[in-house]
């Protein structure tokens, strides 16, 4: 029988993980004192297995997809979609979900790297080597400065730069009036000099009046890219803010898919795309935003939805296939973690991250902290102290 050659899909089983922060994190819409992952872990019938996270930022505050809708979306329509079709085709897997299940990029992310993570686990080989081959050993790394405090965030951007963990830091800004935010940019820009890249992620929360001053105000200060400034949809303001100033313009709730890259590139309204995985769809059609950046002449930027190490394992595989990522990356989620989930964790050093060595994503589960962190198993979390 030729098909009891063909390895299928057996299983695919999700669990939500609430891990608290190191601090506080404040966003303009949020401020996280846990993060919650979605981990999927699939079993294939020749007894391999893939992992796969798919994680969003501060519940719904950021974006349509919750972790409970993550899980749920997987579980109830998802799943049982790709329960006995062939494994080793992710392509076949991938457009079936397109098919039947509009949107829910993230929930497609956690089963789409499990897939892949199991096809590499077979053939030996690594996920980058399923997308071409790495180009890189290691990234630099940002890290994001968001206590919500001047002194706070100086006192930690030089221990950073003193441990050389990370030379660049993004502010996480929008929260306060546009006056205050530029004078605290300007505060840590100048306490950090050279020494480090200094810029800043507005998580849509200004109008165009609002990032025209606000985008005056950080050049000034000597900060070097802004983050997403207005709403998603103001593709005119983002090309006018664009345009209009030296400093970079970068988009990234704005880009949900190869479709909005394109979107985003005709309108002009970006200078620099920021990558995510999980916003994009998957790994796949990650590689397509980073193609559409790639042929429009724009920077990159390895974005991150604050995932544990192993949502940024299979990141990081994708990236290091990519041959200029000119603003570097953010994928610092599992240092913001107070836990690692990984046997292995994944290596920060000299600021930069180091691609995972392996086959699949190139890391595995430390059993014990999923059964600690699973949210079913009815633990209570204690939040940690923060700002
Ligand atoms: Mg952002």
């Amino acid at each position: 029988m030729w098909n009891t050659l063909v390895t299928k899909i057996d299983q695919i089983e999700t669990m939500i993980l609430d891990i608290p922060t190191i601090r506080g994190h404040v966003l303009s819409m949020a401020t996280m004192r846990t993060q919650t992952a979605v981990v999927v872990v699939v079993r294939f019938s020749d007894g391999s297995e893939g992992i796969g996270e798919g994680t969003t930022i501060g519940g719904l505050s950021y974006g349509p997809e919750s972790p409970e809708g993550i899980k749920s979306a997987i579980d109830t329509y998802i799943a049982p979609a790709l329960i006995g079709r062939d494994a080793d085709s992710v392509n076949a897997a991938v457009h079936l979900i397109d098919k039947l299940v509009k949107g829910n990029r993230i929930a497609k992310t956690a089963v789409e790297i499990a897939l892949w993570d199991g096809l590499g686990k077979r053939l030996g080989v690594s996920v980058a080597q399923l997308f071409g081959g790495a180009v890189h050993e290691r990234l630099p790394v940002a890290w994001t400065l968001a206590s919500g405090n001047s002194e706070t965030d100086i006192a930690e951007a030089h221990e950073m730069i003193e441990t050389r963990r990370h030379n660049i830091f993004k502010l996480k800004i929008g929260k306060r009036s546009v006056r205050d935010d530029v004078a605290h940019v300007a505060r840590i820009k100048q306490a950090v000099g050279d020494a480090a890249s200094v810029r800043v992620d507005v998580n849509t929360a200004w109008s165009l009046q609002d990032a025209r001053w606000g985008l005056k105000g950080l050049q000034d200060a000597g900060c070097e890219l802004v983050e997403q400034p207005v709403p998603a949809r103001y593709r005119r303001a983002m090309a006018e803010l664009s345009s209009g100033y030296e400093i970079a313009v970068m988009a990234d709730e704005a880009l949900n898919g190869p479709e909005d890259a394109l979107a985003v590139v005709s309108a002009n309204a970006a200078d620099v795309f920021a990558v995510k995985v999980a916003q994009s769809g998957g790994l796949k059609r990650a590689s397509e935003v980073i193609a559409i950046g790639q042929a429009a002449g724009l920077g990159l930027y390895g974005g991150t939805m604050l995932e544990t190490g192993l949502g940024t394992a299979a990141a990081l595989q994708l990236f290091a296939t990519t041959e200029h990522l000119s603003w570097g990356t953010e994928l610092f989620g599992p240092l913001l973690l107070t836990d690692e989930i990984l046997a292995k964790p994944i290596v920060y050093r000299d600021f930069c991250v180091e691609i995972p060595k392996g086959v699949g994503i190139g890391v595995t589960l430390d059993p014990d902290k999923i059964a600690f962190f699973r949210r079913d198993v009815g633990r209570t979390i204690t939040a940690v102290a923060g700002e």
